[in-house]
């Protein structure tokens, strides 16, 4: 299997191919499709398989279809919206997404808590198709109104068992309620707990499971 096969835009495999891929992992073999095509998926992928790939990159292509170089921020909703359970695993997949995205119109903001909301603020106000965060912050700056997910089609909770672990369950299902109910969901875990298997039944629609 090679990048070319998927149907991505050439913006995103010139950014591939400035990253130096060549084949995709198998995890992207299998995801980039499923997603590509609007369906859930509840992922089995553990850190270090090439899983933010196999979810950015079809997020990316299925965004493109609307993006819109206009300067105006009322243009750039937020559409996208990727979930962490910590700062460092949210810069991790934002500069992921920020190298994928450098040749599109896309823009994107990560956006964590123990660091000043100011700068985080002024880029949200700039306008924004995709958002990585965490649910703490992600949370103040809806209360604040500087974040609103009223056209937000695709949401990811990448290592959903450890902010379960971490205490995030309430924070996700505020999240969640104020998400527009058509949308297309992705969850990544390392394990499946019980509990996974209860939050994915909760906010997951007739998902497709991947296991690498
Ligand atoms: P991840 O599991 O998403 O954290 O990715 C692990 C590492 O593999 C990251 O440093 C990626 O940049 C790299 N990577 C992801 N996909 C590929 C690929 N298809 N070919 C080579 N490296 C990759």
């Amino acid at each position: 299997v090679r990048f070319e096969d998927f149907g991505l835009a050439p913006e995103i495999l010139r950014a591939l191919s400035d990253q130096g891929y060549v084949h995709p992992t198998p995890i992207q073999a299998e995801a980039i499709p499923v997603v590509l095509q609007g369906i859930d998926v509840m992922g089995a992928a553990q850190t270090g398989t090439g899983k933010t790939a196999g979810f950015s990159l079809p997020i990316i292509q299925l965004l493109m279809a609307h993006a819109n170089s206009s300067a105006s921020p009322a243009r750039h909703p937020v559409r996208a919206l990727i979930l962490t359970p910590t700062r460092e695993l949210a810069d991790q997949v934002a500069d992921n997404v920020k190298a994928y995205s450098r040749h599109t119109p896309l823009r994107s903001v990560v956006v964590f808590g123990g660091v000043d909301m100011a700068p985080q603020t002024a880029a949200l106000r700039s306008g924004v198709e995709i958002v990585i965060a965490t649910p703490g912050r992600l949370l103040d700056h809806i209360q604040q109104k500087t974040l609103n997910l009223s056209q937000t089609q695709i949401l990811v909770m990448d290592e959903a068992d450890r902010m379960l672990d971490m205490g995030f369950l309430p924070d996700l299902q505020r999240i969640i309620n104020l998400l527009p109910k058509q949308r297309q969901n992705l969850m990544f875990s390392a394990t499946f707990s019980p509990e996974i298997k209860k939050l994915a039944a909760t906010f997951l629609k007739d998902p497709v499971t991947i296991e690498v």
